[in-house]
Protein backbone atom coordinates (compact mmCIF):
# COMPACT_ATOMS: atom_id res chain seq x y z
CA UNK A 1 0.00 0.00 0.00
CA UNK A 2 1.04 3.56 -0.86
CA UNK A 3 0.34 6.33 1.45
CA UNK A 4 0.70 10.04 0.25
CA UNK A 5 0.08 12.89 2.38
CA UNK A 6 -0.04 16.16 0.93
CA UNK A 7 1.28 19.05 2.92
CA UNK A 8 4.00 19.15 5.45
CA UNK A 9 2.70 21.46 8.16
CA UNK A 10 2.19 20.07 11.96
CA UNK A 11 -1.44 18.52 10.67
CA UNK A 12 0.65 16.21 7.89
CA UNK A 13 3.59 16.20 9.93
CA UNK A 14 2.23 14.31 12.82
CA UNK A 15 0.55 12.33 11.08
CA UNK A 16 3.18 11.02 8.97
CA UNK A 17 4.42 10.42 12.64
CA UNK A 18 1.43 8.69 13.92
CA UNK A 19 1.24 6.26 10.79
CA UNK A 20 5.27 5.64 11.36
CA UNK A 21 4.81 4.48 15.02
CA UNK A 22 1.41 2.36 13.99
CA UNK A 23 3.98 0.21 11.78
CA UNK A 24 1.76 -0.26 8.96
CA UNK A 25 2.43 -2.47 5.67
CA UNK A 26 2.70 0.66 3.49
CA UNK A 27 5.30 3.04 1.52
CA UNK A 28 4.86 6.47 3.62
CA UNK A 29 5.68 10.01 1.20
CA UNK A 30 4.91 13.13 2.07
CA UNK A 31 5.10 16.13 -0.25
CA UNK A 32 5.68 19.70 0.96
CA UNK A 33 5.80 22.72 -1.67
CA UNK A 34 8.47 24.63 0.46
CA UNK A 35 12.23 23.38 1.26
CA UNK A 36 11.37 24.06 4.79
CA UNK A 37 8.97 21.81 6.77
CA UNK A 38 6.55 22.99 9.51
CA UNK A 39 3.96 25.34 7.37
CA UNK A 40 3.24 28.12 9.88
CA UNK A 41 5.70 27.12 12.60
CA UNK A 42 8.84 28.50 12.41
CA UNK A 43 11.78 30.04 14.54
CA UNK A 44 14.07 32.71 13.37
CA UNK A 45 16.76 33.44 14.93
CA UNK A 46 18.80 36.51 14.33
CA UNK A 47 20.62 39.21 16.53
CA UNK A 48 20.33 36.92 19.49
CA UNK A 49 16.59 37.11 19.38
CA UNK A 50 14.34 34.19 19.37
CA UNK A 51 11.59 35.21 16.81
CA UNK A 52 8.53 33.18 15.89
CA UNK A 53 7.22 33.87 12.39
CA UNK A 54 3.56 32.31 12.92
CA UNK A 55 2.59 31.02 16.21
CA UNK A 56 3.97 31.80 19.43
CA UNK A 57 2.27 29.55 22.05
CA UNK A 58 1.01 26.13 23.06
CA UNK A 59 -1.40 26.22 25.34
CA UNK A 60 -1.23 23.31 28.56
CA UNK A 61 -5.08 22.95 28.76
CA UNK A 62 -4.96 21.01 25.16
CA UNK A 63 -2.18 18.60 25.71
CA UNK A 64 -1.27 16.77 22.70
CA UNK A 65 1.09 19.39 21.58
CA UNK A 66 2.84 19.17 25.01
CA UNK A 67 2.36 15.13 24.83
CA UNK A 68 4.49 15.23 21.30
CA UNK A 69 7.28 17.70 22.84
CA UNK A 70 7.87 15.05 25.27
CA UNK A 71 7.33 11.70 23.56
CA UNK A 72 10.31 13.52 20.85
CA UNK A 73 12.77 14.17 24.06
CA UNK A 74 11.75 18.10 24.41
CA UNK A 75 10.72 18.04 27.75
CA UNK A 76 13.51 19.53 29.25
CA UNK A 77 12.91 22.15 27.04
CA UNK A 78 9.48 22.83 27.68
CA UNK A 79 9.28 26.71 28.92
CA UNK A 80 6.42 27.94 30.54
CA UNK A 81 5.31 31.86 30.76
CA UNK A 82 6.72 33.91 33.17
CA UNK A 83 3.78 33.75 35.95
CA UNK A 84 4.38 37.11 37.34
CA UNK A 85 3.52 39.06 34.23
CA UNK A 86 0.36 37.13 32.73
CA UNK A 87 -1.61 40.61 33.04
CA UNK A 88 -3.03 40.68 29.88
CA UNK A 89 -4.50 44.31 28.72
CA UNK A 90 -6.90 45.99 25.93
CA UNK A 91 -6.25 49.07 24.34
CA UNK A 92 -9.41 51.02 24.79
CA UNK A 93 -9.73 54.84 24.23
CA UNK A 94 -6.47 55.48 24.08
CA UNK A 95 -5.61 53.74 27.03
CA UNK A 96 -4.48 50.66 28.53
CA UNK A 97 -7.34 48.22 30.43
CA UNK A 98 -6.48 45.16 32.16
CA UNK A 99 -8.83 42.48 30.84
CA UNK A 100 -10.45 40.92 33.70
CA UNK A 101 -8.91 36.90 33.94
CA UNK A 102 -10.75 34.58 34.01
CA UNK A 103 -13.61 35.04 30.98
CA UNK A 104 -12.20 32.14 29.34
CA UNK A 105 -11.50 30.21 32.62
CA UNK A 106 -14.75 30.88 33.75
CA UNK A 107 -15.64 26.74 34.36
CA UNK A 108 -12.80 26.25 36.26
CA UNK A 109 -11.66 29.48 37.60
CA UNK A 110 -13.30 30.46 41.23
CA UNK A 111 -16.70 31.98 40.55
CA UNK A 112 -16.28 34.78 43.22
CA UNK A 113 -13.13 35.42 41.41
CA UNK A 114 -14.52 35.87 38.10
CA UNK A 115 -17.64 37.72 39.16
CA UNK A 116 -15.70 39.97 41.06
CA UNK A 117 -13.06 40.65 38.17
CA UNK A 118 -16.12 41.27 36.08
CA UNK A 119 -17.86 43.70 38.15
CA UNK A 120 -14.91 45.73 38.83
CA UNK A 121 -13.94 46.23 35.29
CA UNK A 122 -14.10 49.70 33.90
CA UNK A 123 -14.92 47.83 30.06
CA UNK A 124 -18.08 48.00 31.12
CA UNK A 125 -20.47 50.70 31.73
CA UNK A 126 -22.52 50.70 34.60
CA UNK A 127 -25.86 49.71 32.25
CA UNK A 128 -23.02 47.04 30.50
CA UNK A 129 -22.89 45.91 33.99
CA UNK A 130 -26.74 45.55 34.92
CA UNK A 131 -27.43 43.90 31.63
CA UNK A 132 -24.45 41.29 32.67
CA UNK A 133 -25.91 40.67 35.58
CA UNK A 134 -29.59 40.08 34.14
CA UNK A 135 -28.27 37.14 32.39
CA UNK A 136 -29.61 34.46 35.03
CA UNK A 137 -33.21 35.33 34.26
CA UNK A 138 -33.09 35.20 30.29
CA UNK A 139 -34.25 32.32 29.61
CA UNK A 140 -32.25 29.55 27.49
CA UNK A 141 -32.21 29.06 24.04
CA UNK A 142 -33.82 25.30 23.79
CA UNK A 143 -33.12 24.24 20.16
CA UNK A 144 -30.27 22.66 19.72
CA UNK A 145 -29.29 24.79 16.83
CA UNK A 146 -25.68 26.81 16.12
CA UNK A 147 -25.53 30.59 16.73
CA UNK A 148 -23.34 33.08 16.07
CA UNK A 149 -20.58 34.30 18.72
CA UNK A 150 -22.34 37.86 18.68
CA UNK A 151 -25.76 36.97 19.18
CA UNK A 152 -25.05 34.19 21.86
CA UNK A 153 -23.42 37.03 24.00
CA UNK A 154 -25.57 40.05 23.09
CA UNK A 155 -28.32 37.68 24.00
CA UNK A 156 -27.23 36.49 27.22
CA UNK A 157 -24.99 39.28 28.70
CA UNK A 158 -25.49 42.18 26.52
CA UNK A 159 -23.58 43.66 23.11
CA UNK A 160 -21.21 45.58 25.31
CA UNK A 161 -20.02 42.30 26.99
CA UNK A 162 -19.23 40.81 23.69
CA UNK A 163 -17.87 44.07 22.08
CA UNK A 164 -15.78 45.09 24.84
CA UNK A 165 -14.44 41.35 26.54
CA UNK A 166 -15.23 38.54 24.23
CA UNK A 167 -15.00 40.60 20.57
CA UNK A 168 -11.19 41.46 20.89
CA UNK A 169 -10.19 37.97 22.42
CA UNK A 170 -11.82 36.06 19.25
CA UNK A 171 -10.30 38.86 16.71
CA UNK A 172 -6.80 37.57 18.69
CA UNK A 173 -7.07 34.12 17.81
CA UNK A 174 -9.39 33.98 14.68
CA UNK A 175 -8.74 37.55 13.23
CA UNK A 176 -11.76 37.09 11.17
CA UNK A 177 -14.92 38.84 12.04
CA UNK A 178 -15.95 37.51 15.54
CA UNK A 179 -19.31 38.55 15.26
CA UNK A 180 -19.92 35.74 13.00
CA UNK A 181 -18.18 32.98 14.57
CA UNK A 182 -19.93 29.41 15.28
CA UNK A 183 -20.44 28.84 19.31
CA UNK A 184 -20.65 25.54 18.56
CA UNK A 185 -17.22 25.14 17.25
CA UNK A 186 -15.27 27.74 18.80
CA UNK A 187 -17.01 27.71 22.21
CA UNK A 188 -18.27 24.55 22.74
CA UNK A 189 -18.15 25.06 26.47
CA UNK A 190 -20.05 28.32 27.03
CA UNK A 191 -22.61 27.24 24.12
CA UNK A 192 -23.63 23.75 26.45
CA UNK A 193 -23.29 26.02 29.78
CA UNK A 194 -26.32 27.45 28.67
CA UNK A 195 -28.09 24.40 27.62
CA UNK A 196 -27.29 22.48 30.91
CA UNK A 197 -27.41 25.24 33.24
CA UNK A 198 -29.99 27.60 31.72
CA UNK A 199 -27.49 30.39 32.42
CA UNK A 200 -24.12 30.97 31.60
CA UNK A 201 -23.83 33.00 35.55
CA UNK A 202 -25.06 30.17 37.00
CA UNK A 203 -22.45 27.78 35.64
CA UNK A 204 -19.72 29.43 36.83
CA UNK A 205 -21.37 29.25 40.31
CA UNK A 206 -21.85 25.07 39.51
CA UNK A 207 -18.68 24.62 38.87
CA UNK A 208 -16.83 26.71 42.39
CA UNK A 209 -16.11 23.34 44.06
CA UNK A 210 -13.94 22.22 40.90
CA UNK A 211 -10.10 22.05 42.25
CA UNK A 212 -8.18 24.72 40.01
CA UNK A 213 -5.60 23.43 37.79
CA UNK A 214 -2.49 24.73 38.43
CA UNK A 215 -4.76 28.33 39.81
CA UNK A 216 -1.54 30.46 39.58
CA UNK A 217 0.34 29.34 36.68
CA UNK A 218 -0.24 30.56 32.90
CA UNK A 219 -1.56 28.14 30.37
CA UNK A 220 1.08 29.44 27.72
CA UNK A 221 4.02 26.79 27.52
CA UNK A 222 6.68 26.97 24.67
CA UNK A 223 9.95 26.04 23.94
CA UNK A 224 13.70 27.25 24.71
CA UNK A 225 14.62 27.38 21.30
CA UNK A 226 11.39 27.91 19.72
CA UNK A 227 8.70 26.05 18.42
CA UNK A 228 10.56 25.48 15.41
CA UNK A 229 12.73 22.92 17.67
CA UNK A 230 9.50 20.33 17.77
CA UNK A 231 9.10 20.58 13.84
CA UNK A 232 13.14 20.01 13.54
CA UNK A 233 12.60 16.42 16.52
CA UNK A 234 9.49 15.71 14.58
CA UNK A 235 11.03 15.45 11.21
CA UNK A 236 14.72 14.11 11.96
CA UNK A 237 11.80 11.08 13.67
CA UNK A 238 10.72 10.24 10.26
CA UNK A 239 12.74 8.20 9.69
CA UNK A 240 10.54 5.37 7.96
CA UNK A 241 8.87 8.12 5.72
CA UNK A 242 10.30 9.73 2.38
CA UNK A 243 9.91 13.11 3.13
CA UNK A 244 10.18 15.31 -0.80
CA UNK A 245 10.28 18.97 0.45
CA UNK A 246 10.28 22.02 -2.30
CA UNK A 247 7.32 20.30 -4.75
CA UNK A 248 4.43 20.81 -4.86
CA UNK A 249 1.01 18.47 -5.50
CA UNK A 250 -1.11 20.23 -8.15
CA UNK A 251 -4.09 17.99 -9.23
CA UNK A 252 -5.13 14.77 -8.30
CA UNK A 253 -6.69 11.91 -10.25
CA UNK A 254 -8.39 8.86 -9.68
CA UNK A 255 -9.12 5.39 -11.48
CA UNK A 256 -10.70 2.37 -10.50
CA UNK A 257 -8.00 1.40 -8.47
CA UNK A 258 -5.58 4.27 -7.13
CA UNK A 259 -4.87 8.41 -6.83
CA UNK A 260 -2.55 9.93 -9.48
CA UNK A 261 -0.91 12.87 -8.14
CA UNK A 262 0.63 15.25 -10.59
CA UNK A 263 3.31 17.42 -9.45
CA UNK A 264 5.10 20.71 -10.56
CA UNK A 265 8.24 18.57 -11.02
CA UNK A 266 6.25 17.09 -13.83
CA UNK A 267 6.24 13.75 -11.81
CA UNK A 268 3.32 11.81 -11.75
CA UNK A 269 2.93 9.81 -7.86
CA UNK A 270 0.40 7.06 -7.76
CA UNK A 271 -0.93 6.12 -3.96
CA UNK A 272 -3.71 3.69 -2.26
CA UNK A 273 -4.13 6.49 -0.05
CA UNK A 274 -4.03 10.19 -0.38
CA UNK A 275 -3.97 12.22 2.67
CA UNK A 276 -4.70 15.97 2.27
CA UNK A 277 -3.09 18.40 4.80
CA UNK A 278 -2.42 21.50 2.96
CA UNK A 279 -4.73 24.50 3.75
CA UNK A 280 -7.99 24.15 3.02
CA UNK A 281 -8.85 26.40 0.22
CA UNK A 282 -5.53 24.55 -1.09
CA UNK A 283 -7.17 21.29 -0.57
CA UNK A 284 -10.33 21.99 -2.20
CA UNK A 285 -9.04 22.98 -5.29
CA UNK A 286 -7.09 20.32 -5.55
CA UNK A 287 -9.97 17.82 -5.54
CA UNK A 288 -12.22 19.57 -8.03
CA UNK A 289 -11.07 16.72 -10.50
CA UNK A 290 -12.43 14.09 -8.17
CA UNK A 291 -15.01 16.20 -6.43
CA UNK A 292 -16.21 19.17 -7.88
CA UNK A 293 -18.88 19.67 -4.86
CA UNK A 294 -16.96 18.34 -2.23
CA UNK A 295 -13.75 21.17 -3.68
CA UNK A 296 -16.98 23.49 -3.30
CA UNK A 297 -17.54 22.91 -0.33
CA UNK A 298 -14.04 23.26 1.12
CA UNK A 299 -13.17 26.22 -0.62
CA UNK A 300 -16.31 28.19 1.13
CA UNK A 301 -14.23 27.69 4.49
CA UNK A 302 -13.45 31.36 4.69
CA UNK A 303 -9.87 32.13 5.49
CA UNK A 304 -8.40 35.17 6.79
CA UNK A 305 -5.07 36.36 6.17
CA UNK A 306 -2.34 37.65 9.23
CA UNK A 307 0.73 39.48 9.54
CA UNK A 308 3.29 39.19 12.30
CA UNK A 309 5.53 42.31 12.72
CA UNK A 310 7.96 41.90 15.33
CA UNK A 311 10.59 44.67 16.87
CA UNK A 312 13.75 44.35 18.33
CA UNK A 313 14.70 47.14 20.62
CA UNK A 314 17.59 47.77 23.44
CA UNK A 315 15.54 48.18 26.06
CA UNK A 316 16.73 51.65 27.51
CA UNK A 317 15.10 52.80 24.19
CA UNK A 318 11.53 52.04 25.24
CA UNK A 319 9.34 51.97 28.54
CA UNK A 320 6.84 48.89 27.59
CA UNK A 321 3.90 48.14 30.26
CA UNK A 322 5.15 46.07 33.20
CA UNK A 323 4.32 42.76 34.14
CA UNK A 324 2.41 42.13 31.05
CA UNK A 325 2.00 39.37 27.66
CA UNK A 326 0.64 42.17 26.31
CA UNK A 327 -2.19 44.05 25.21
CA UNK A 328 -5.42 43.37 22.77
CA UNK A 329 -6.58 46.35 20.73
CA UNK A 330 -10.49 46.86 20.18
CA UNK A 331 -11.68 47.12 17.02
CA UNK A 332 -13.36 50.83 17.85
CA UNK A 333 -9.63 51.97 17.72
CA UNK A 334 -9.20 51.78 13.89
CA UNK A 335 -5.75 50.52 14.29
CA UNK A 336 -4.54 47.95 11.62
CA UNK A 337 -3.55 45.80 14.04
CA UNK A 338 -5.46 43.37 16.62
CA UNK A 339 -2.92 42.65 19.16
CA UNK A 340 0.74 43.35 20.76
CA UNK A 341 2.55 40.08 22.30
CA UNK A 342 5.71 41.54 24.73
CA UNK A 343 8.11 38.38 23.58
CA UNK A 344 10.37 39.75 26.48
CA UNK A 345 8.03 39.65 28.94
CA UNK A 346 6.21 36.34 28.18
CA UNK A 347 9.16 34.47 27.38
CA UNK A 348 12.63 33.82 28.83
CA UNK A 349 15.21 33.60 26.83
CA UNK A 350 14.01 35.50 23.53
CA UNK A 351 16.22 38.15 23.52
CA UNK A 352 19.52 39.27 24.10
CA UNK A 353 20.80 40.79 27.98
CA UNK A 354 19.74 44.67 27.40
CA UNK A 355 16.90 43.78 24.40
CA UNK A 356 12.96 43.69 24.01
CA UNK A 357 11.34 41.30 21.55
CA UNK A 358 7.81 41.95 20.88
CA UNK A 359 5.26 41.45 18.18
CA UNK A 360 2.28 42.86 16.38
CA UNK A 361 -0.26 40.71 14.82
CA UNK A 362 -2.27 41.97 12.05
CA UNK A 363 -5.64 39.90 10.57
CA UNK A 364 -4.38 41.39 6.48
CA UNK A 365 -1.63 41.64 4.38
CA UNK A 366 0.15 45.03 5.10
CA UNK A 367 1.23 46.72 1.81
CA UNK A 368 3.80 49.58 3.82
CA UNK A 369 4.45 47.56 6.88
CA UNK A 370 7.34 50.69 7.37
CA UNK A 371 4.66 53.44 7.11
CA UNK A 372 1.76 50.97 9.29
CA UNK A 373 4.22 50.62 12.46
CA UNK A 374 5.13 54.26 12.08
CA UNK A 375 1.64 55.27 12.41
CA UNK A 376 0.59 52.18 15.37
CA UNK A 377 3.82 53.50 17.51
CA UNK A 378 2.58 57.33 17.13
CA UNK A 379 -0.96 56.23 17.77
CA UNK A 380 0.84 53.90 20.69
CA UNK A 381 3.35 56.36 21.88
CA UNK A 382 2.16 56.51 25.72
CA UNK A 383 2.16 53.00 25.94
CA UNK A 384 5.70 52.47 24.75
CA UNK A 385 7.16 55.93 24.94
CA UNK A 386 9.86 55.01 22.27
CA UNK A 387 13.09 56.65 22.24
CA UNK A 388 15.00 55.01 19.28
CA UNK A 389 13.67 52.71 16.03
CA UNK A 390 14.24 49.42 16.97
CA UNK A 391 17.16 47.39 15.84
CA UNK A 392 15.05 44.59 14.41
CA UNK A 393 12.36 45.06 12.27
CA UNK A 394 10.67 41.84 10.71
CA UNK A 395 7.33 41.25 8.67
CA UNK A 396 5.88 37.68 8.18
CA UNK A 397 3.12 37.47 5.60
CA UNK A 398 0.26 34.42 6.21
CA UNK A 399 -2.14 34.71 3.32
CA UNK A 400 -5.50 33.09 3.60
CA UNK A 401 -4.35 31.10 6.57
CA UNK A 402 -6.65 31.59 9.38
CA UNK A 403 -9.86 29.57 8.52
CA UNK A 404 -13.09 31.26 10.12
CA UNK A 405 -15.44 28.81 11.88
CA UNK A 406 -18.70 30.09 11.14
CA UNK A 407 -21.81 29.63 11.95
CA UNK A 408 -22.90 25.93 11.16
CA UNK A 409 -19.36 24.91 10.79
CA UNK A 410 -20.63 21.48 12.41
CA UNK A 411 -23.06 21.22 9.91
CA UNK A 412 -20.78 21.64 6.93
CA UNK A 413 -18.15 19.43 8.24
CA UNK A 414 -20.71 16.67 8.68
CA UNK A 415 -21.88 17.31 4.61
CA UNK A 416 -17.87 17.12 3.78
CA UNK A 417 -17.45 13.73 5.65
CA UNK A 418 -20.52 12.41 3.69
CA UNK A 419 -18.77 13.07 0.63
CA UNK A 420 -15.17 12.07 1.42
CA UNK A 421 -16.58 9.04 2.75
CA UNK A 422 -17.47 8.01 -1.26
CA UNK A 423 -13.71 8.52 -2.12
CA UNK A 424 -12.31 5.46 -0.46
CA UNK A 425 -8.73 6.29 0.40
CA UNK A 426 -9.10 9.81 0.66
CA UNK A 427 -8.77 11.17 4.14
CA UNK A 428 -8.20 14.96 4.92
CA UNK A 429 -6.53 16.86 8.09
CA UNK A 430 -5.68 20.25 9.13
CA UNK A 431 -6.91 23.36 10.91
CA UNK A 432 -9.83 24.30 9.14
CA UNK A 433 -11.82 21.18 10.59
CA UNK A 434 -12.06 20.49 14.63
CA UNK A 435 -9.67 23.37 15.95
CA UNK A 436 -6.94 25.61 14.77
CA UNK A 437 -4.43 25.57 17.05
CA UNK A 438 -1.28 23.62 16.99
CA UNK A 439 -2.71 20.53 19.35
CA UNK A 440 -6.31 20.67 17.54
CA UNK A 441 -3.73 20.23 14.32
CA UNK A 442 -1.87 17.42 15.92
CA UNK A 443 -5.40 15.52 17.42
CA UNK A 444 -6.31 15.63 13.62
CA UNK A 445 -3.10 14.23 12.13
CA UNK A 446 -3.47 11.45 14.38
CA UNK A 447 -6.97 11.02 13.89
CA UNK A 448 -6.16 10.92 9.95
CA UNK A 449 -3.24 8.37 10.54
CA UNK A 450 -6.03 5.73 12.49
CA UNK A 451 -9.07 6.42 10.00
CA UNK A 452 -6.03 5.11 7.48
CA UNK A 453 -5.01 2.32 9.92
CA UNK A 454 -8.48 1.10 10.11
CA UNK A 455 -8.65 1.21 6.41
CA UNK A 456 -5.33 -0.43 5.37
CA UNK A 457 -6.50 -4.36 5.50
C1 LIG B 1 0.27 34.39 12.69
C2 LIG B 1 -0.27 33.14 13.33
C3 LIG B 1 -0.21 32.98 14.71
C4 LIG B 1 -0.68 31.80 15.28
N1 LIG B 1 -0.56 31.65 16.64
C5 LIG B 1 -0.84 30.44 17.20
C6 LIG B 1 -0.46 30.16 18.55
O1 LIG B 1 0.18 30.99 19.22
N2 LIG B 1 -0.77 28.94 19.06
C7 LIG B 1 -1.42 27.98 18.31
O2 LIG B 1 -1.68 26.88 18.83
N3 LIG B 1 -1.75 28.21 17.00
C8 LIG B 1 -1.47 29.40 16.44
N4 LIG B 1 -1.75 29.62 15.11
C9 LIG B 1 -2.44 28.58 14.33
C10 LIG B 1 -1.51 27.44 13.92
O3 LIG B 1 -0.20 27.89 13.77
C11 LIG B 1 -1.95 26.83 12.59
O4 LIG B 1 -3.34 26.57 12.60
C12 LIG B 1 -1.22 25.51 12.32
O5 LIG B 1 0.18 25.68 12.41
C13 LIG B 1 -1.63 24.99 10.95
O6 LIG B 1 -0.95 23.78 10.68
P1 LIG B 1 -1.31 22.90 9.40
O7 LIG B 1 -0.30 21.84 9.28
O8 LIG B 1 -2.73 22.47 9.48
O9 LIG B 1 -1.23 23.92 8.18
P2 LIG B 1 0.04 24.67 7.58
O10 LIG B 1 0.98 25.03 8.64
O11 LIG B 1 -0.51 25.75 6.72
O12 LIG B 1 0.71 23.54 6.68
C14 LIG B 1 0.25 23.19 5.40
C15 LIG B 1 1.46 22.85 4.55
O13 LIG B 1 1.02 22.47 3.25
C16 LIG B 1 1.95 22.96 2.32
N5 LIG B 1 1.31 23.02 1.01
C17 LIG B 1 0.44 23.94 0.55
N6 LIG B 1 0.07 23.64 -0.71
C18 LIG B 1 0.71 22.52 -1.05
C19 LIG B 1 0.74 21.74 -2.23
N7 LIG B 1 -0.03 22.05 -3.30
N8 LIG B 1 1.55 20.66 -2.27
C20 LIG B 1 2.31 20.33 -1.20
N9 LIG B 1 2.32 21.04 -0.06
C21 LIG B 1 1.52 22.11 0.03
C22 LIG B 1 2.33 24.32 2.89
O14 LIG B 1 3.55 24.78 2.34
C23 LIG B 1 2.41 24.02 4.38
O15 LIG B 1 3.70 23.65 4.78
C24 LIG B 1 -1.27 30.78 14.49
C25 LIG B 1 -1.32 30.94 13.10
C26 LIG B 1 -0.82 32.10 12.51
C27 LIG B 1 -0.85 32.24 11.01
Amino acid sequence: MKVLIIGGGISGLSAAYHLQKLNLPAQITLIEKEKRLGGKIETVCQNGFIIETGPESLVSYKPEAIHLCQELGLSSDIIHSIPENRKTSLYFNGKLIPLPEGIFSAFSAPAAQTVKALLKTPLLSPVGKLRMGLEPFIPAKKLEEDETAGSFFARRLGKEFFENLISPFLSGIYGGDPENLSMKSILPTFYSAEKKYGSFLKAIRANKKQKLPAEQTSPFVSLKNGLGSLVAKLSDSLINVSVEQGKIALSIRKNVKRYQVTLNTGETLEADIVLLTAPVQISGKLLKEIDPKLSDLLQEIPCSSASVITFGFNEKDLTPPLNSYGFLISRKENLPILACTLSSNKWEGRAPDGKFLMRFYANTILDDPKKITQLIFKHLDSVFKIKKDPELFLVHSHPRVMPEYRVYHQKKLEQIQTLLSNHKGLFLAGNAFQGIGISDCIQSGIKAAEQICQFIP
